[in-house]
Parts: structure tokens; sequence; C-alpha cells
């Protein structure tokens, strides 16, 4: 069969995305290739097609046992010969599948790092047809990347003995330096490389300081998603439970997640969440790599994610059906203290300290910056994005600006005069005159900085400590007391008497103001859809997802819905030619859905 009738045939697609095809031909050609290209952009058809057509079985290896089954389930429902083998089977299920598959009944076997290695598997690929091999997530592999797993490391011990067999690493997230260590490691030297824009036009990118976290939270969820599904990542475990059992008693119904959780019930959670049955999940950082649920409308970071390549990973999860979704995040100066501390802390080389610094200070920089934050994201990948993108707060909403030069010099010379070792705490105590026992102690009430910060408040000078950190004027000092020190270019400030601006934090209700008018690019055109209709056919939906203990969206997408509730197909080859309807479903949903439509369309006449 040939791609494009594969594609057709099996997911109802008409045609391939950008680089699907030429990686497809890279593959079917018998070459490596490496595939990095933003989440929901569709790698998985790039070795899901060639492992159908070609003859063998397509080994895809896969870090997330959770998402394995999910994963297969959606392949089975539009007829594809799919199955997976990881340690949820028995041995003798696995033992099964994998005689199928040596009969030749299993196009597609997901398998978890962990069980490739094992003799056993390994075994039993020497004695059939290997397709291709896929290796997904595959920044996993390098310790740049923010999912780092040593099992990665040992895939080509394994892949190298079937040199013959293309190999197709995939990752949605990789700056400069990780994906050079992915191709290192990988041995993917001499891969094709296919790279597309990281660009997610729906996602609409806003910051605000953090002040009264959880309220702040809580009125965003109300005033803007009050019926969305969406994902709240926190840093620790006991944050992610206080703050669903926040929303909970907010009649915000959520639930936590986290690698605390015993196994089972951090499954059932996030299948509750899968099938719309829980709208809102707070996590650590453990929820949701390679997550697949198309209508996430929103994810909110109530603290700073580790990094720029996890910022943009966890934001990553938010609308990834292409319509509208908001990438919302708080920030603080404790944050980034906390930050910077775990850094100061970090064991390594002096070469592995200067790489982790620099990712800091991109991820700080991003939050006070006054410019296009998808401009500094995606620059951040080193992608060039030419003109702001009006789809961020900056550009909807510019933040003014005000000059700092003052302030930075009383709380830089503040950090000086008590000797580089005290935190923000101390620090404003002194520059506002409060003669604490601290302050006293140390003699502090006798400097000249004493008091020359009454003007502003505490929370003022908060702000500018946060900015003038986040800016990488100031360092912190690795004793692990949270003190500040002066970085070189704080240093040079205070010398060369340098201008700086501050953005102006907004305050109070303010904040989470609407901004602008709502762009929905690409999105399907709902306005068209018979409303009635498109309600009888999500129940349709419910229905049978219900039967099959599936998520909805394995059975239909919203975009899919819609398009029928607009065309309103009335025979089987019109309904075969709706986005997202393959043969397998034209076959099992085909006459039921007709006979939704014609009986809708009766009604009206
Ligand atoms: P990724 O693995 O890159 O995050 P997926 O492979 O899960 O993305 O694809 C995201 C969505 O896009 C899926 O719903 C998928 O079916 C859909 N998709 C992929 N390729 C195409 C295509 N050529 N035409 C239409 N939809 C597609
Ligand atoms: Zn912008």
């Amino acid at each position: 069969m040939e791609p494009l009738a594969a594609l057709k045939k099996y997911f109802g697609y008409d045609a391939f995305r950008d680089h699907q095809q030429q990686i497809i031909e890279t593959v079917l050609g018998g070459h490596d290739a490496f595939v990095l290209m933003p989440t929901g952009s569709g790698k998985s058809i790039c070795y899901q097609i060639p492992a159908i057509v070609e003859k063998g079985v397509g080994i895809v290896i896969s870090p997330l046992i959770a998402l394995m089954e999910d994963q297969v389930r959606g392949l089975q429902a539009n007829g594809v010969r799919a199955a997976f083998v990881n340690s949820t089977l028995s041995s003798g299920e696995a033992a099964r599948i994998q005689q199928g598959a040596s009969r030749g009944t299993v196009d597609l076997l997901y398998v978890a790092p962990e069980r490739l290695l094992t003799r056993d598997f390994q075994h039993f690929l020497s004695q059939i047809d290997i397709a291709l091999f896929a290796i997904d997530e595959a920044h996993c592999v390098s310790q740049w990347g923010h999912d780092f797993r040593p099992e990665y490391l040992r895939i080509n011990e394994v892949t190298r003995r079937f040199a013959h067999v293309p190999r197709l690493a995939l990752t949605a997230t990789a700056d400069e330096i990780t994906r050079r260590d992915i191709l290192q490691r990988l041995a993917l030297e001499h891969a094709k490389v296919f790279i597309s824009s990281f660009d997610r036009p729906n996602i609409r990118y806003r910051l605000q300081p953090k002040q009264r976290d959880r309220y702040q939270l809580r009125h965003f969820i109300e005033s803007e998603h009050p019926r969305d599904p969406g994902i709240v990542y926190v840093r620790t475990r006991k944050r992610a439970e206080a703050i669903a059992a926040f929303l909970d008693d907010s009649g915000i119904p959520a639930l936590a997640y986290h690698a605390g959780l015993p196994a089972d019930q951090r499954m059932g959670h996030q299948r509750r969440f899968q099938r719309n049955e829980i709208r809102i999940i707070v996590a650590t950082i453990a929820f949701g790599m390679g997550i697949d649920k198309p209508d996430v409308r929103f994810v909110a970071h109530l603290d700073l994610p580790s990094s720029m390549e996890a910022y943009y990973q966890e934001t990553g999860r938010a609308g990834r059906d292409g319509k509208p979704a908001d990438a919302w995040m708080l920030y603080s100066l404790a944050d980034g203290i906390a930050l910077r501390r775990l850094f100061e802390q970090s064991q390594g080389t002096e070469e592995f300290k200067r790489v982790l610094r620099k990712k800091l200070e991109s991820l700080l920089a991003f939050c006070e910056t006054v410019a296009c934050r998808r401009q500094v994201l995606l620059a951040y990948f080193g992608e060039r994005y030419p003109d702001p993108c009006g789809n961020c707060d900056n550009c909807l909403d510019p933040p003014a600006t005000r000059d700092g030069t003052i302030e930075a010099q009383k709380a830089l010379s503040c950090v000086y005069r008590t000797g580089q070792r005290f935190g923000a705490g101390h620090l404003i105590n002194v520059l506002m005159g409060k003669a604490t026992d601290s302050v006293r102690r140390w003699k502090h009430d006798r400097i000249k900085t004493f008091g020359v910060g009454k003007d502003l408040s505490k929370a003022a000078w908060d702000s500018v400590y946060r900015q003038l950190l986040f800016r990488g004027y100031l360092r912190e000092i690795p004793d692990g007391h949270g003190g500040f020190g002066l970085s070189p270019e704080g240093m040079a400030f205070l010398k060369n008497r340098e201008t700086i601006r501050f953005r102006c934090d907004p305050v109070g209700r303010e904040q989470s103001r609407e901004t602008g008018a709502r762009q929905t690019p690409q999105a399907p055109n709902a306005t068209l859809a018979d409303a009635d209709l498109l309600e009888a056919l999500k129940r349709y939906r419910t229905k049978v997802a219900g039967e099959n203990g599936v998520p909805p969206y394995v059975i239909f997408h919203d975009r899919t819905l819609i398009e029928m509730a607009a065309v309103k197909p009335k025979t089987m080859a019109q309904l075969g030619g709706i986005h997202g309807i393959g043969e397998a479903k034209l076959r099992r949903y085909g006459k039921d859905i007709i006979a939704i439509i014609s009986e809708s369309q009766a009604r009206l006449a």
C-alpha cells in the first residue's frame, strides 16, 4: 500500500503535513532520521505509516507505560494492528503477543526501554522481521534534557545488532546542545535531520508576578476557563495536594497527580482526566509526559518549571487540537532563589554547571522580558520569529516600564555594604530602616543604606530584588542560606553608573483582566456546525467511548464531529471524506452517524 493511501484508510486524513512525507520516505528508503517537531505536530504518523506499509514489525520504544496502552487502543480503534508489551502484562500475555508478532499479526509493537533490554526480548527480535525502530521521546537519552533516563543510553546496544533496520528518533524538546547530545548518544550522526518550527500559534503565553497564588489561580480559572479542562503545575507533592483541595473546596473539581501517590491511584486520576470525568489536574512534573489529551484549554504554572525546555514541554500539552489555549504562569523572587539554590548545589563538572547556569538564566530572563514572549521562547530553541506575535501578554498589553536606576543602585549597594551574604528579607529591612534584632546585631542600622528606601513598600523592594536577580545582576551565595552577592554585571552596573528600566508589576485583580480579542488560527468553523446535531453526535461519542472504555477523543476528535455537524454527510462515501474518518471508523460507526444526521434533518423538516 502507498503511504498516502494508508493515511486515508487508517487515519482518515487526506494529506501529510509539513515534513511527514519526507520523513516517511527517508525511513522507507532504509535511512535513519532524527525528528524534532513540537508536540501535537504529528510525529507518531511518521513511524506508524512506514510500519503499516512495510513488511515486518515496527518496534516503538516509548518511556511511559501508562500512555502506551492508550496509544495502542487509539490505533486499534483505527483498525491498525498494534500491540504493546510492558510490565503491566503477565508473562503469559506478553508471550502471546510476541508469538503473534512472529506470525506477522502485528505491525506496531510498543515496548518500554527496560523490556527492550531484556535477553528474552532481544531473542524475540532476532526471530522476526523488523520494519523499523522508533525511539520516541529521544531527549530521554540526554542528561541535558529534562527527562534523562539511563536505560535510554543502552538502546544502542540493541539496535546496533540490527544495522540494516532504519531508526527514527523523535522528540518535541531539544535545544542545540541537547540535540547534538542525542545524535551522538544514539549514534545517529548520519541520520537525516528534520526540524520544524516550534511555534504553537494557538497558545497564548502570559506571565504574572506571584502574589496570592491560589486566589490568582482561582480567578484565572473562574473568569477565563469556567468549564474547560486544564493542567496546573506545581513544584512539590504537598503543594499539588493543597492546591487541588483548595480548588475542589472552591467548587472547581480537581485532583492531584504526583509521584507520591500509589501507582493505581495515580493512573486512576490520569484516566479520569483523560475521559473528562475530572476537569483539572494539579500535578508535579511527573504528570503528562506524552499525554495525549487534545482539548486541554489551559496549562497554569503556579511555580517556575526547571528550565525553558520543561516550560515549553509542559505548556505544549495545551491546545493540541489547534484551538485557542492559554499558557499562564506565576513567578516570584522566592521561585528564582529556589531554582538558583538547586543549581548551586548541583554536582558536576564546571562545564555541566556552566550549561545549567545558562539555562536557568534564560528562564528567569524570559519571565521579566518586555519583548514578545513567543520571540524569546523560540529564540531559545534557535528559531527566529520575525515579528511580534500578537498573541502573548507583552504583545496584547505592552507592560509599562519605569526608570529603576536609583532603586537598583540602592538595592545593589545595600547588598555590597552588608558584605554580600544576606537574603532579600534582611536587605529590605535595612533599606526600609527597620532596626530588627538581626539588623542591630550586624550593626546594619549604622551603614549608609539604612533607611534610604523608606519611600517604597516591601512588595516594591521585593519586585526590585526579583528583577535584579532574574536579570542576572545578583547571584546566589552557595551557602544554602539564600544570601545574595553581586554578579560581575551587578558590579559593573554600580561602577559604571549604568541605567536600568523595570517592569511595572500589575496590582490587584487588574492582573487577570482579559486582554484583546482571541484569535483562532486554523480552528474549524464551529459556527457553521448545527448545534443540536453536534450535541447529538457528542452524546453518541460519549456512549461509544463508555462502551469501549476509552476516552471520547479516541473515538472522534472534536474537530471531526464539528465537521460532520457542518457538512452533514448523507452517504457513507461522503462521511468517509470527513477529517479523521478512516475505514475502520467508517465501518464501525458510519451507519449510526448517518442515522443520527438524517434524524436531525428530519426533525428540522
Ligand atoms: P505528536 O506525537 O507530534 O505530539 P501526534 O502524532 O499525537 O503528535 O499528532 C497530533 C494530532 O494530529 C493527532 O490527533 C493526529 O491524529 C493528528 N495528525 C497527525 N498527522 C495528521 C495529518 N497528516 N493530517 C491531519 N491530522 C493529523
Ligand atoms: Zn508576542
